[in-house]
């Protein structure tokens, strides 16, 4: 298997990390998806587990955008449940509104746990 984080001039000079686009300088501690040829971070390597990892690969390769993109203090589930993009009818696809709604918290550096642990405290409220 090829690994990017051995190739550094693959797709630029620079290596960035797949979840939260920090700059990678040493590729001795870095992850490397099974999956996806996308290296990660020491730092977001030792902060999330595993099957997190590669979640938010996935959800960053196709939905775009990278961890804490935004401002954690401009999340607000009860605003996008509120919002334009959380229509009646996507209301009823709940697949489609688990992955926007997931897709948006690691936008603003929510992490999938931390995202169930605020899920939990809105249906409780
Ligand atoms: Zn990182």
């Amino acid at each position: 298997m090829r690994s990017i984080a051995k190739e550094r001039t693959y797709f630029s000079s620079s290596l960035r990390c797949g979840i939260c686009h920090s700059n990678i300088s040493s590729t001795s501690h870095i992850f490397q998806s099974k999956i996806l040829h996308i290296p990660v971070c020491t730092r977001c390597r030792h902060h999330f587990p595993e099957e997190d990892i590669e979640l938010m690969l996935n959800m960053f390769i196709a939905y775009g955008g990278y961890y804490g993109k935004l401002s954690c203090q401009d999340f607000s589930l009860a605003q996008i449940f509120k919002s334009e993009e959380f229509p009646n009818e996507t209301v009823n696809q709940p697949q489609q509104v688990n992955i926007k709604l997931l897709h948006s918290a690691l936008l603003h550096g929510i992490s999938p746990r931390e995202l169930i642990l605020q899920l939990e405290e809105f249906i409780l409220d």
